[in-house]
């Protein structure tokens, strides 16, 4: 395994990410949400997420790609999809792992959005806004990075290091 530069340590992860299960709460509180969680990126933060999540829940989970090693191919495939009667009439937020150029969130926004959702809001945990190419921007962030290739916390380089505990960047 090469060496993993920290850049945001799992303290300040948990603190986060309680954080923002607390505002979601304040929000929906006795309505039912439905979180979508973007595989594979998310699949940690949504697990933290919704075990520190207090009201009803119902997840869904959503594959879409674009990156092949650390370059975006800017073309969306989408490998796993969810049907629309779990969207419909209902509160939809979307669990995303990064935004980097808003590729991917103008897709899901989309996708999702025709399915008539009753509101629709994304969350992600990272967002590297300089690297913007679409006029895009998620409505919860975890932590604002700097034009950097993050690893860890459900974020891989070629299938790798997702499962490191804390976000960091490969040396
Ligand atoms: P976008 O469509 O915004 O360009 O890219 C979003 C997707 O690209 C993310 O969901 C994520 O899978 C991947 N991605 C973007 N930046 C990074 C990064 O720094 N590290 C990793 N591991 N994936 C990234």
């Amino acid at each position: 395994m090469n060496k993993i530069k920290k850049l945001i340590n799992e303290r300040d992860i948990n603190r986060r990410v309680k954080e923002i299960s607390e505002t979601l709460y304040d929000e929906y509180k006795d309505e039912e949400v439905v979180f979508i969680c973007t595989l594979k990126g998310a699949v940690f933060f949504a697990c933290d997420l919704l075990k520190k999540y207090k009201g009803d829940v119902r997840i869904e989970f959503l594959r879409v790609s674009s990156y092949s090693g650390k370059d975006s191919t800017g073309k969306i495939e989408l490998n796993l999809s969810i049907s629309k009667e779990n969207i419909e009439n209902k509160n939809v937020i979307i669990l995303e792992d990064i935004v980097d150029t808003g590729t991917t969130l103008k897709f899901l926004k989309e996708y999702i959005g025709d399915m008539k959702p009753k509101s629709l809001i994304i969350v992600s945990l990272l967002d590297k806004k300089e690297r913007r190419k679409v006029d895009i921007e998620a409505d919860i962030v975890g932590f604002e990075i700097e034009d950097l290739f993050v690893v860890g916390y459900g974020l891989d380089y070629d299938q790798k290091y997702r499962n490191l505990p804390y976000i960091g960047v490969i040396e």
